[in-house]
């Protein structure tokens, strides 16, 4: 393929000549800046990205996957919108190693969908995320239970700088703490609004997030647990706990006294060990009032 798709005239020519104009409520803000997708496919990849597997949420006009078919060994990606799978087929014709669904990715079956074409490799995701879903789609990743080692997604800027944040500080939220159990992310550079078309409003930075290994048995668990206890962000966690999980003011309590946690203690103030300690002692006492 010789069209370079992140140049502002090549992208303006495919939307003109498929029909296209930028929806908004796709979240369409296409990358033109190739610096930038170079950037985003280098990181999301390792050196030796011969074997690897791809996901690609939202690959748009394609300037990014086109930087991913040539580095890995299968791209696999899921756009929603017709007129860019138009656009998008014709491409990327006779590209072997690369698969296209035209689906919504928050309905997708990702197990089923990808092991046939990717089999046991190791999975990299790489994305421009529609911000409007930004949280649910990396959660939907994070929790997936496939083999993904490292996800790289561009998102807005002050989404990334909350998913980052320590606890106790104010941008900590149930995202950083739903994503710490299964994962560790760190912010590597922004992105300012003129590399898009149309420019969004907002700054975007780019976001590396790698798995860990973590308890597959407790995950479940974990994520109702921060959940539960972020459900009224300005209650405590005893009040949380007693609403979210339908537990008496006792059993609450002894939760917090054997996950050894402030009494006074909001979610916010939490890390990711206090949080599976307390969803390790909720299990506890569920098994208890069962018996
Ligand atoms: N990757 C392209 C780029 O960098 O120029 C496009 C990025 S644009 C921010 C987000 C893309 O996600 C659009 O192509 C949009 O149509 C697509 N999209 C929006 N919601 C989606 C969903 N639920 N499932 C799959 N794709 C979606």
């Amino acid at each position: 393929m010789s069209i370079n798709i992140t140049s502002p005239k090549v992208a303006r020519e495919l939307m003109s000549s498929y029909g296209i104009a930028p929806l908004k409520k796709f979240g369409q803000n296409f990358l033109v800046d190739g610096n930038i997708a170079d950037k985003i496919a280098n990181a999301a990849l390792p050196q030796d990205a011969g074997n690897a597997a791809v996901i690609e949420v939202g690959p748009g006009l394609g300037g990014l996957t086109q930087r991913l078919t040539t580095r890995a060994a299968q791209v696999a990606a899921y756009e929603i919108d017709a007129g860019l799978v138009r656009s998008l087929k014709d491409t990327f014709e006779g590209v072997e190693n690369f698969s296209l669904f035209h689906q919504d990715f928050l309905k997708a079956d990702l197990e089923k969908e990808l092991t046939p074409i990717f089999g046991e490799a190791d999975i990299y995701v790489a994305a421009n995320l529609p911000y409007y879903i930004t949280s649910p789609c990396i959660m939907k990743l994070v929790e997936s239970g496939l083999n993904i080692k490292r996800i790289t997604v561009m998102i807005q800027k002050e989404v990334a700088q909350r998913i980052c944040a320590m606890p106790g500080s104010k941008e900590y939220g149930s995202i950083s703490a739903a994503i710490g159990f299964f994962a560790d992310a760190k912010m590597l550079f922004s992105v300012s609004p003129s590399c898009f078309y149309p420019k969004p409003d907002v700054y975007s930075a780019v976001l590396s997030i790698e798995m860990k290994q973590y308890d597959a048995e407790k995950a479940e668990q974990y994520s109702k647990t921060v959940r539960g206890l972020f459900a009224k962000r300005r209650k405590t966690v005893r009040s949380n706990l007693r609403q979210s999980f339908e537990l008496t003011i006792g059993q609450a309590n002894a939760i917090i006294q054997k996950a050894q946690i402030d009494e006074n203690a909001r979610a916010e103030t939490l890390n990711v060990n206090d949080f599976a300690r307390i969803s390790e002692e909720i299990v506890n006492i569920q098994k208890n009032i069962e018996n």
